[in-house]
């Protein structure tokens, strides 16, 4: 038996490895397992170049727990390794890898999630190992196996072995406190979330499987089962495939297999498939997504070479798009490295516009091509498009072509569109073409109405990121403005060239005021005469767009409104001078006439504003009754 002494300058690495990845120690397995698939595929290499004798067959990866010995195997039937192969990968490569990491990162703060991914690879072992065992023949066939092992100090042994079989089995003797990884159902978990989609069949276990019924099988026959292996992996993923060989349920059954709890369909998919300016493949999809922009648990996840490395993609995937699923892959994302170098990285940045780029495409090409069912899921996915046109301008510029503007009679339009159709009646007196809308059609049902039978149309415009998106509308189109239709009274909302004058003299309009004020708090209502047309409602509460918009934008966060949230709620008051009401009031010749008057109207007004609440509904129906009996 040789003995040896690993040169390491750092003393005892293994320590520092267990202390710096103590939260990630789990990844042993996927590392393990990743070289022993790496080992299969160079054997398939050598094989199809004609440059090995060993017969390559159908290799699998096996992985066993013996709990009893306290134990866990790997096992391939890859390339393997001669003694001076060991002597140079594991003494010699693995050692200077693992030396170099812990050399970087000792005098860091690990960064959660990506530090420990990558980079360490065999030495990872020994994070949950008090002991490592290598047993491994290579595939040249006259080479001797052998067996190396070593206890985490830099000291090794390395022996001959009568390993008959081509391949490599890696034996960890569980430390004390690693226990937890002899549970069977604690590999399971690890061997799904990491292994999932391997391109090498991983064994765990066997299963019963059910033997075909006999053709000439008895009444009472009873089905017989036989034990076969039990691999946990597809090593096949969609997403390895050619786009032009998958079918819609091949995409939706992949779908059920990354996300087994989700019993929603997605909307829509795209492929991903580029090799160059860097190699990325994956497979996105749209969910259903309600509108409050919960955290959601299924997210989107990134693989290296089908091995998975992480659910947090932030900074690889543009930030709208981390509310889809789905699927990423490539080995040209830099992993070893913090997640702040990660965001500066070019090819990173790259690869994240990359992205960007395709789902506009995609989405382009879905709204040319299947447009009724495109429309029919607008209200699912605006949200993520909406998000998109506010923080991506690429993005923002190819949406115009599929981003939609639903009316509140259900008709959809985009933008360009539904400017052209309304210019004409919906242009001011200083040009500018006033694009009205509602939040709610029920809320604000009296003031849609109002528009409509000027013959306006009024857009629904629903979501939540609605205010960033219409004031970054507003400033890249200079004559074109959004005004909700609650906002001021309809006459103000498209002001035309009209001349409009009060019936009432300036004394009047002030008596006018004077009375509704004393009827309303002042720190609530500001209110305000107008001109208007005889028949237009006597009076009506409104918000003012700019407003109401810096309040909603600071409660979606952003805007730079800080504090906006908190502010009271104003509305201004609007009085139609012009309407017989107001000439009602001023003929009262007493004031608590006036008062109940004005009350009664006021009441009206704040009850289509949905405004009218608690003790005062109580006595304006109280007050009503009194009226009709
Ligand atoms: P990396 O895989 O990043 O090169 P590792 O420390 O994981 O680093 O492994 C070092 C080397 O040891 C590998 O490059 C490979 O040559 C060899 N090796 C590790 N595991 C196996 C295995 N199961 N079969 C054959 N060779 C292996």
């Amino acid at each position: 038996m040789a003995k040896g002494s690993i040169k390491v300058s750092v003393e005892n690495i293994f320590p520092l490895i267990k202390k710096f990845l103590y939260s990630d120690h789990e990844i042993f397995l996927r590392e393990l397992i990743s070289n022993a698939t790496d080992a299969t595929l160079k054997l398939k290499h050598l094989s199809q170049v004609g440059e090995t004798k060993s017969e390559y067959g159908n290799p699998i990866i096996e992985v066993k727990v013996d709990k009893d010995n306290k134990k866990i195997h790997i096992i391939d039937q890859g390339i393997g390794m001669s003694a001076e192969e060991v002597e140079k990968y594991i003494n010699q490569v693995a050692f200077s890898g693992a030396e170099e990491f812990v050399e970087k990162y000792k005098d860091k703060v690990p960064d959660s999630g990506i530090i420990g991914h990558f980079g360490l690879g065999f030495y990872s072992a020994f994070m949950v190992a008090e002991k490592v065992e290598i047993i491994t023949k290579s595939h040249v066939e006259e080479v001797p196996a052998v067996r190396w092992t070593c206890d985490g100090s830099p000291e090794f042994t390395l022996e001959e072995n009568d390993k008959k079989e081509r391949g490599t089995e890696i034996i960890l003797h569980i430390a004390e406190d690693s226990t937890e990884f002899l549970e069977e159902n604690r590999i399971s978990e690890l061997l799904t979330k990491y292994n999932k989609f391997m391109p090498i069949p991983i064994k765990f276990g066997t299963k019963q499987e059910a033997l075909p019924k006999p053709e000439d099988a008895p009444e009472d026959y009873k089905t017989e089962y036989k034990e076969v292996d039990n691999i946990i992996n597809n090593p096949n993923p969609a997403w390895t495939k050619n786009p032009t060989d998958l079918k819609d349920e091949d995409y939706q059954s992949f779908y059920r297999e990354l996300y087994p709890m989700q019993f929603e369909e997605p909307l829509f998919h795209i492929h991903l498939n580029v090799d160059y300016p860097f190699n990325l493949t994956g497979i996105l999809y749209f969910p259903k997504l309600n509108h409050n922009l919960q955290v959601q648990k299924d997210k989107i996840q990134l693989y290296q070479n089908q091995v998975f490395v992480t659910d947090n993609v932030e900074g690889i995937v543009p930030d709208f798009l981390t509310m889809l699923r789905g699927v990423i892959d490539s080995p040209d994302i830099p992993l070893n490295v913090s997640r702040s170098y990660l965001q500066a990285d070019g090819n990173v940045k790259k690869i994240s516009n990359y992205i960007s780029k395709k789902v506009a495409d995609k989405l382009l090409s879905i709204y040319k091509n299947q447009k009724e069912d495109y429309i029919k899921k607008w209200n699912d996915i605006k949200i993520v498009i909406e998000y998109g046109m506010i923080s991506d301008d690429k993005f923002n510029e190819k949406a115009g072509k599929f981003a939609l503007y639903p009316t509140v009679k259900d008709e959809y339009f985009l933008l360009d569109e539904f400017i052209e159709k309304v210019k004409p009646l919906q242009t001011d007196k200083d040009d500018n073409v006033m694009l009205l809308y509602a939040s709610d059609k029920d809320a604000q049902h009296s003031y849609i109405e109002e528009a409509q039978g000027k013959g306006y149309e009024v857009l629904l415009l629903d979501s939540p990121l609605v205010p960033h998106l219409i004031q970054k509308i507003e400033m890249s189109n200079e004559k074109v403005q959004f005004v909700r239709v609650d906002s001021d009274s309809i006459e103000n909302l498209i002001k035309k060239e009209e001349n409009r004058v009060s019936v009432l003299s300036e004394d009047e309009e002030k008596q006018l005021k004077e009375s509704v004020e004393k009827v309303v708090p002042k720190e609530k209502f500001t209110v305000q005469l107008e001109a208007l047309d005889s028949d237009s409602t006597p009076i009506k509460i409104v918000q003012p767009e700019f407003m109401r918009r810096m309040k909603e934008q600071s409660q979606v966060g952003g805007g730079g409104m800080f504090g906006m949230g908190n502010l009271p709620e104003m509305y201004n008051l609007v009085i139609n001078s012009n309407h017989q009401f107001a000439k009602d009031v001023l003929a009262k010749a007493d004031d608590s006439q006036k008062e109940s008057l004005i009350k009664q109207a006021v009441d009206l007004a704040k009850l289509s504003q949905n405004l009218l609440k608690g003790e005062e509904l109580t006595s304006f129906v109280k007050r009503s009754f009194e009226l009709i009996k």
